[in-house]
């Protein structure tokens, strides 16, 4: 497994170094509550392996992402979520904040088709 890149705030959360409500962990992806949440239920799913964006997987990393997209599935199954959001930004052009890649799951109220 790639290191931990120093400073990375996800990398410490995927270590367990930081206290978060984690909602799913395997292998290879962890899954926890957003701090600020956009609605009911919202939590992040992120890889365990440091990888800056979406731009950033590789090729060989194609598991790995449809890993991330059946995670937010199996979650959003296990709350009993009838409909939700998946949501990944890329670079601060598209709102990305924490550079670590994850997936937005949000759901718990009917959301607006907006994409910002
Ligand atoms: P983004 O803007 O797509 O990079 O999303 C980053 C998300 O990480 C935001 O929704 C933050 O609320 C969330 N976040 C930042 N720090 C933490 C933390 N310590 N625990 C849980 N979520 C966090
Ligand atoms: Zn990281």
């Amino acid at each position: 497994m790639a290191a931990a890149v120093q400073g990375c705030l996800f990398c410490r959360i995927a270590a367990g170094q930081l206290p978060v409500e984690r909602v799913y962990e395997n292998d290879s992806v962890v899954a926890f509550k957003d701090i600020h949440p956009q609605a009911p239920f919202h939590c992040l799913v992120i890889p365990k392996v440091h990888v800056a964006t979406l731009n950033d997987f590789t090729v060989e990393q194609r598991a790995l992402v449809g890993e991330l997209l059946l995670t937010a599935k199996l979650i959003a199954t296990e709350h009993g979520l009838p409909g939700y959001r998946v949501a990944m930004n890329v670079n601060h052009e598209g709102g990305q904040s924490v550079f670590h890649a994850h997936l937005h799951v949000v759901g718990g109220r009917t959301l607006k088709s907006a994409l910002g």
